[in-house]
């Protein structure tokens, strides 16, 4: 038995260069779609694909990390860990499943330790008809003066501010304004684009090729910073549709959240990456959910998070400011120690497995 933690990386180009030593060693190969950009050593970036089972496979399993940058750090170990685990591809081989492991849907992100993609994007709330009117977030207007002022650290008037517009209106209802996303400020935090992103179409083409012929998908992507430390919580990640989400129940649960109905410690949110399932493989029977594991308190993380877009915002600062808040970023994000890993490896292994037999099922 392989250790669990070994997957695990403290870097973006390490953890690639595990993912494809672990996929090669499985006897997978690697096709890498390269980012326009370089990452933070200098390094090259892309999203990176590893399939096994054949291209005609009836039910095909998605396993996928870095879709928020940074949280990148958790997926990429579990996939790691479930390729180097010969009883997990067993399993899949038996239920007649094709594995697909996508390494890093935001490369860029993960390198940078910042949760959005170099278009400064929550590739989280993309999945937008930019055709379309996009949804609106006065809530977020109201605060994002306080969220990202002039001065960092904040001023004590400014942060007092922002305390009592909590107190009034309620810790959910700031969640909410924060984490919904917002389409109208393109510097500000949780910004949902005004254009399908680099990965958004880079994923679409990778759907579009490797999933477009099953019967049955199923989709683990895995996210963190959300909930108690080192829990997974298995949010429903697909459409409002009762039929979906008894589906995603029966497979993984009853303790399944969900965001359309209350249930889950996310508010409600729209342009989220899993539309992409039903929109592009039409074809296909779609049951998903997002894998989200606890860090820090959300404090914490909110803090980083608005302590990242500043520096974002201000170029001028000074670099050893940057690399602090890098590494409180990844701090906030990915927990090092080898309980947790080993926690997050057991929880997300358990998962794939029950979705092998979902799909399986017929
Ligand atoms: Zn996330």
């Amino acid at each position: 038995m392989i250790d669990p933690c070994a997957g695990f990386a403290t870097s973006y180009a390490q953890a690639r260069q595990r993912f494809v030593a672990a996929a090669e060693a499985a006897g997978l190969e690697v096709h890498g779609r390269a980012h326009p950009m370089l990452g933070v050593d200098g390094e090259t970036l892309a999203m990176d694909i590893a399939r096994s089972g054949p291209a005609d496979a009836a039910a095909l399993l998605i396993l996928s990390s870095g879709c928020h940058g940074v949280e990148g750090y958790c997926g990429s170990g579990v996939q790691n860990a479930l390729l180097a685990d010969a009883g997990f591809r067993a399993a899949a081989a038996r239920a007649g499943v094709a594995l697909l492991f996508v390494h890093a849907l935001n490369p860029y992100g993960f390198s940078w330790s910042r949760r959005v993609t170099h278009e400064n994007v929550d590739l989280n709330r993309n999945w937008q008809d930019f055709s379309a009117p996009l949804p609106r977030n006065p809530a977020y207007d109201e605060i994002e003066h306080w969220l990202l002022p002039a001065q960092w650290p904040p001023a004590p008037e400014v942060e007092a501010a922002l305390a009592a517009w909590i107190a009034r209106r309620g810790i959910g209802a700031f969640q909410a304004a924060l984490s919904q996303g917002q389409y109208a400020h393109p510097e500000g935090l949780f910004f949902g684009g005004h254009d399908p992103t680099w990965s958004r179409q880079t994923l679409s083409h990778v759907l579009q090729e490797q999933a477009g012929r099953c019967r049955r998908l199923a989709w683990i992507d895995f996210h963190t910073g959300l909930g108690p430390c080192g829990h997974g919580e298995r949010i429903h990640a697909g459409p409002d549709d009762a039929a979906t989400l008894a589906r995603a129940r029966a497979w993984w649960g009853a303790q399944v959240t969900s965001t359309h109905d209350g249930s889950s410690t996310s508010p409600p949110l729209s342009g989220m990456m899993w539309n992409a399932a039903p929109a592009l493989c039409p074809q296909a029977e779609y049951t998903g959910i997002a894998l989200e594991f606890g860090t820090l308190p959300l404090q914490a993380c909110w803090q980083a998070l608005r302590e990242d877009q500043w520096f974002e915002r201000h170029p001028e600062a000074d670099a050893g400011g940057r690399a602090a808040v890098r590494a409180r970023m990844r701090a906030a994000f990915y927990v090092e120690t080898d309980d947790w890993k080993r926690s997050v490896v057991a929880q997300s292994r358990a998962a794939a497995l029950q979705a092998l037999a979902g799909l399986a099922a017929p």
